[in-house]
């Protein structure tokens, strides 16, 4: 499975592709004022790509859903008066014409709409023969192949200037975080893709302007390409997601202070420390290979004496011994018990193969 990314990175025009690539702007356009005023704010702190929600997707009906093709005028202004690139989400094809009509120089897809593969698939066709560059957002649900999808979708419709933004995921337990950052699925993604531009969005997955800073910095650490975050000239009157705005000049205060790390350089030390990985992974798997071993012969006995394969409480005992443990050695117990829920499920496949065979008596030494 390949995309088709033959200008990638995004070669956006006037942009220099250099390291983070960052994209800031209101969550929505609100007023021509406040467009403005941000914008002028912002192009005034060196930022270059300029976005703002024109049509805004909202949980429930009755609350403010953008100001639509009214504010693309504003957007142009903001082209005209600072030189910024501009970029809005859309959300079907009626928002794909009337953007590309107004000279929106990016669109991005939002996280509602490419968890929905029909609403993907109809921009798809609204953009064939069309070369503008497009961001895909995660799908609220943290699933990379629907994310995948998506991209495949955008990509086949001859779109190659493509990239992906990470914005977070729902969760049942949101404890921090708005959105929780999954970041093993964008980096798996990247695993994937390392041609694919990947751009973390803060705003979004902190929902809370103290976390920006931290997560554009952890954004970094983990070799993302970009940030895209949510900057209004006066975040506590936003009309939309209030609470994550920064102000042009405390965002310009967060980017001047971000460590950006070289991802490319592998240093004779490192390569050092990845043999002793890979060496302690092969131990693992020699371990867990005489694990599943015994586990085989202690089914053969529980077939002997006519036991049933899954002993709940053994199950239990060794879930909560286990998480304990792995505490006690600074792990996560839900780390911890993750894997063994895995182990146990491995072990208790392995368990009914054995089960369907017919008994044999039990060796000598077992
Ligand atoms: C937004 O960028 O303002 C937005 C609505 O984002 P998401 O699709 O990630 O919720
Ligand atoms: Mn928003």
């Amino acid at each position: 499975m390949e995309l088709d990314l033959t200008l990638s990175p995004l070669a956006l025009p006037g942009v220099q592709q250099q390291r983070p690539l960052v994209i800031a702007g209101p969550c929505s356009a609100e007023t021509e004022e406040q467009v403005m005023e941000t914008a002028r704010q912002l192009a005034t702190n060196g930022i270059k790509i300029f976005r703002a929600g024109v049509w805004k997707p909202r949980t429930k009906p009755g609350g403010f859903e953008g100001k639509g093709v009214e504010a693309l005028a504003w957007m142009q202004r903001v082209k005209a008066e600072t030189g910024m690139l501009l970029t809005t989400e859309v959300a079907t094809p009626e928002h794909v014409e009337a953007a590309l009509t107004a000279g929106i120089d990016v669109l991005w897809i939002g996280a509602r709409t490419s968890a929905n593969p029909f609403s993907v698939q109809a921009i798809a066709d609204a953009l064939r023969g069309v070369d503008v560059p497009v961001l895909v957002k995660n799908p609220v649900n943290p699933d990379i192949e629907l994310w995948t999808g998506a991209l495949m979708r955008i990509n086949s419709a001859g779109i190659t200037r493509l990239g992906a933004i990470h914005r977070g995921f729902s969760s049942v337990d949101q404890k921090i975080y708005r959105n929780s950052p999954m970041w093993h699925i964008p980096i798996e993604l990247k695993r994937r893709f390392p041609m694919l531009p990947l751009i973390t969005d803060p705003s979004h997955i902190g929902g809370r302007r103290d976390l920006i800073a931290p997560l554009a910095q952890q954004a970094m650490d983990l070799g993302m390409d970009g940030l895209i975050i949510e900057s209004h000239c006066n975040p506590d009157c936003a009309w939309s997601d209030a609470k994550q705005q920064l102000l042009p000049e405390v965002l310009d205060f967060i980017l001047d202070r971000l460590v950006v790390r070289d991802n490319v350089e592998v240093t004779e030390s490192i390569t050092q420390l990845r043999k002793q990985i890979d060496e302690l992974d092969n131990n693992l798997m020699d371990l867990l290979t005489k694990r599943m071993r015994i586990s085989r012969e202690i089914a053969e006995y529980k077939k002997l004496h006519n036991m049933s394969v899954v002993q709940t409480t053994r199950y239990s005992e060794i879930l909560d011994k286990r998480a304990t443990q792995g505490s006690l050695c600074g792990m996560s117990p839900q780390f911890i018990r993750d894997i063994y829920e895995h182990i146990h499920e491995e072990s208790v496949r392995q368990q009914l193969e054995v089960m369907k065979t017919p008994a044999t008596a039990p060796s000598a030494n077992a």
